[in-house]
């Protein structure tokens, strides 16, 4: 399998604190992969250098053969290549759903806007919000306009996606319906780096965990073998902590 990204020896600090202390570590096209590990060590920090929301200090980052941190590369084409889904769900509150995700393949792609119509009804169908087309944020559920972002994400038909934290500013009762978009997408091969703390999605769905402390990856396999046989004492004490 070819590789969809590629850290090598990434280094990165703010001021005095090293916050991605060489990181060398592969997602296969079609992996899902689940980053985890305690606040603070490094995990959305690592995936923002993906499409460069971050400056690395070292290293090399790239995304399906492409150094994203050279100085040539071009930064709109990087960003729209790639899906980014926040905790935040970033959603122009003016726009209905519909519009929200027919916004960036028009302005970006150039695509029509019968055609767009077309994708973004599709898009919302997929992740269960047909009926919601015409519904502005506002009069949505958080799990709802997650879901919007989601499909907004899906419209540029990235090769990649990634995930911070996707449910962490949902009501407990709204996780779940977030989750199941995210596992059927991974059921439908997209490529997906996670950062969640959901580690009953880790466990069904992720194809490898990666383990972050303090900016290192200090465990890297299977979900069975990482909650089973975690080696490292941190990752021990992390799952004992979940538990
Ligand atoms: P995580 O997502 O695992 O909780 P982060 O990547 O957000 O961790 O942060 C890792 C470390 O980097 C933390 O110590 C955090 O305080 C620090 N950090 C993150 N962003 C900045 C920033 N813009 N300036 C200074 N320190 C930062
Ligand atoms: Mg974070």
């Amino acid at each position: 399998m070819t590789s969809m990204l590629e850290f090598i020896q990434v280094r990165k600090s703010f001021g005095a604190t090293t916050v991605i202390d060489g990181i060398t570590a592969e997602v296969k096209a079609g992996e899902v992969v689940v980053v985890c590990g305690p606040s603070g060590s490094g995990k959305s920090t690592l995936i923002r250098t993906v499409n460069r929301l971050e400056a690395i200090d070292s290293g090399t980052i790239r995304v399906n053969g492409n150094d994203v941190h050279a100085p040539g590369t071009d930064l709109n084409r990087l960003r729209t290549g790639i899906g980014f889904v926040f905790q935040q769900f970033n959603l122009f509150p003016h726009l209905s759903a519909l519009d929200n995700v027919m916004l960036a393949p028009m302005q970006v792609r150039g695509t029509s806007k019968s055609e767009a119509r077309e994708m973004a009804q599709a898009l919302l169908a997929r992740v269960g919000l047909a009926e919601k087309a015409e519904r502005f944020p506002g009069e949505l559920s958080g799990g709802q306009q997650q879901r919007v972002a989601i499909a907004r994400t899906l419209a540029m038909q990235p090769p990649l996606i990634l995930f911070d934290e996707p449910t962490s500013a949902l009501d407990p009762e709204m996780v779940g319906e977030v989750l199941a978009v995210m596992k059927d997408l991974a059921r439908q091969g997209m490529t997906m780096v996670c950062v969640t703390h959901e580690m009953g999605f880790a466990r069904e769905v992720a194809d490898t965990v990666w383990f972050l402390d303090a900016g290192r990856v200090l465990e890297r396999g299977t979900p069975d073998a990482f909650f089973q046989t975690p080696q490292h004492p941190r990752a021990q004490k992390f799952i004992a902590d979940i538990r």
